[in-house]
């Protein structure tokens, strides 16, 4: 091709030529950009999701920043730098999502992280910056290192490209416009994308003001249901009704789980030895094999587990008591102790709080859930020996807190390589590599709450002169890769609703129970479960019916349902 033959082509021909190469930019920069966002996916530093909505929303953001600063294909200093910096304020957030990910396994819109940005203090702040001072850098180091290999992409002419280049420079420049309807359309489908709630939270000028606003709305429901609880409580005629009726000192302990389903521990047959610790207890620790959770969530299922609300009247929470006001008011020195730093400021803060002592161990940083449960002990240990005849103790653990990888120390890796039943079963049903994955972190889990709740029996135990009775319900189950390849919350599989519930009572604690056998086998809900407690504790009144205790001679199945469908 000569210079003679292009001054030939007409101003049509041209634009063509200018089209082309701009075109040529804009796709090599949204390449680029997904490129980034498939690695930091790939490393599971975001979840499929959260790459897409960013990749999407940082592509239009690229198209329309460039569609605009792009004239015949070249771009001034301004507009690269502007380019640049739009790249870098994703990237920028991309790398805090990443590292929040990385370090203590919770998502960026997880109510933690944002009580972690908004409820805290300068010194706090500081506190946390020195404590992840090296992971902090890595993904500030990773945004920087993806920024300028963008950078060496805006300035990346492909040989194709270069042709054409070349020829509109001998026909001196084009004709220097800018693409202008492309750049309209982008800045308009711009605009249309931050209609949609979920992605205008992906745009990293809005992330803080969003999440503020909704943080604050956030403290002020909770601060109104607190007051209108407090008020309906101080009115409520029943509660004086609840009276301790038995004698001596004694203590109860619950602990709430989180995310156990019973499908998952050997102790109720899965063939993965998952709880060996608690079937050293043999006969003495009653497992009951037919109990079902609510609602499948955490604060709601607590709020069932923990008063008077039930399947039917969830509403009741609200208004009525909960049991640590009605073990307060028949003399209890009550405790709730939690590995999760959310019951501090979150929903479950308003029953938290109803507590004579609310102690949170959670120390993954001076927030986050990076601290395994182990942490619960020495605080279970000081409540146990507080001097108060009559206790009541409630113990919040984390156990498999999604990501589950988090919640064990290496030395409960047991299951990540292994070729046994389970890993060649799973196999067999065409599960995916990050399922089977999944599988293992999460049984690796079961194996260190195992160890966690024996060593609660063990601190009990050690207290000869006390009677203590000891009951464990998680908050809800799990879907582990049971049914397909999903793993996570789930409503619509068993799973998630079956659980365990199992019972301990030290020597000195009396108590009729039928034969062990038949009991175990009784069908419960455990919106009912106030109902054990309160007989545990030897409370009656208004709130409690023996016919919804478990242990209790008296007990009556009552129907069940999940949603709405009848169980089983
Ligand atoms: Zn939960």
């Amino acid at each position: 091709m000569t210079s003679c033959e292009i001054i030939n082509y007409d101003r049509v021909a041209k634009s063509l030529v200018e089209f082309r190469r701009s075109s040529m930019l804009l796709i090599i920069r949204v390449l680029g950009w997904f490129i980034i966002l498939t690695l930091y996916w790939a490393m599971d530093w975001l979840n499929f999701l959260q790459a897409l909505k960013t990749a999407l929303l940082g592509s239009l953001s690229i198209l329309a920043l460039s569609a605009w600063t792009l004239r015949d294909g070249r771009e001034g200093r301004v507009g690269r730098s502007l380019n640049l910096l739009v790249v870098f304020l994703f990237l920028a957030i991309s790398g805090f999502h990443s590292f929040l990910r990385d370090v203590f396994g919770v998502a960026q819109d997880d109510l933690i992280v944002v009580e972690a940005l908004f409820n805290t203090n300068p010194g706090e702040t500081t506190e946390f910056i020195i404590q992840n001072f090296w992971p902090l850098g890595k993904h500030l180091l990773v945004a920087i290192l993806f920024a300028v290999f963008y950078w060496f992409l805006m300035g990346w002419r492909p040989a194709l490209f270069r042709r054409s280049s070349r020829t509109v420079h001998v026909n001196e420049s084009g004709s220097g416009r800018f693409i202008r309807i492309p750049a309209v359309i982008f800045t308009g489908l711009l605009v249309l994308a931050h209609l949609n709630p979920t992605m205008r939270k992906e745009n990293p000028l809005l992330y803080f003001p969003i999440r503020h606003a909704k943080w604050e709305r956030y403290v002020e429901n909770t601060r109104a249901l607190q007051e209108k609880i407090s008020a309906a409580v101080t009115k409520d005629s029943s509660l004086a009704t609840m009276r301790y009726t038995g004698s001596g000192s004694r203590t109860v302990v619950f602990l709430i789980g989180e995310s156990v389903t019973l499908l998952n521990l050997s102790m109720y047959g899965y063939s993965r030895e998952t709880t060996p610790e608690l079937e050293s207890l043999g006969p003495r620790l009653l497992k009951f094999t037919d109990v079902i959770t609510t609602l499948g969530s955490t604060v709601g299922d607590i709020r069932l587990m923990i008063g008077p609300a039930t399947r039917e009247r969830p509403d009741l929470y609200a208004v009525k008591p909960d049991i640590l006001t009605m073990a307060s008011n028949a003399g209890y020195k009550t405790f709730w102790i939690t590995n999760h730093s959310t019951d501090m400021a979150g929903a479950l803060s308003i029953i938290a709080d109803h507590a004579d002592v609310t102690i949170n161990v959670n120390r993954g940083g001076s927030r986050g859930e990076g601290s395994h449960d182990e942490v619960i002990l020495p605080e279970f240990g000081k409540a146990l020996d507080d001097p108060e005849p009559r206790k009541f103790i409630i113990l919040h653990l984390l156990q498999a807190h999604p990501a589950f990888y988090f919640r064990y120390p290496e030395s409960f890796a047991r299951y990540n390589n292994g070729d046994d039943e389970v890993a060649r079963a799973l196999r067999a049903d065409g599960r995916s590599l990050r399922a089977r994955k999944m599988r293992n972190y999460y049984d690796n889990a079961m194996l260190y709450s195992d160890h966690i709740l024996k060593a609660t029996i063990d601190l009990c135990e050690a207290r000869t002169d006390q009677s203590i009775a000891w009951l464990y319900a998680p908050d809800h189950g799990e879907d582990v890769a049971h049914y397909s390849n999903f793993v996570g919350h789930n409503n619509r599989v068993p799973a998630m609703f079956e659980i365990p519930l199992l019972f301990w009572r030290s020597d000195q604690f009396s108590l009729q129970l039928e034969n062990a056998q038949n009991m175990e086998d009784r069908p419960y809900q455990t919106d009912l479960v106030d109902h054990t407690l309160l007989g545990l504790m030897g409370i009656e009144g208004d709130y409690y019916d023996p016919s919804h205790n478990i242990l209790s001679p008296d007990f009556e199945p009552s129907p069940r349902f999940i949603g709405e469908k009848p169980y089983p």
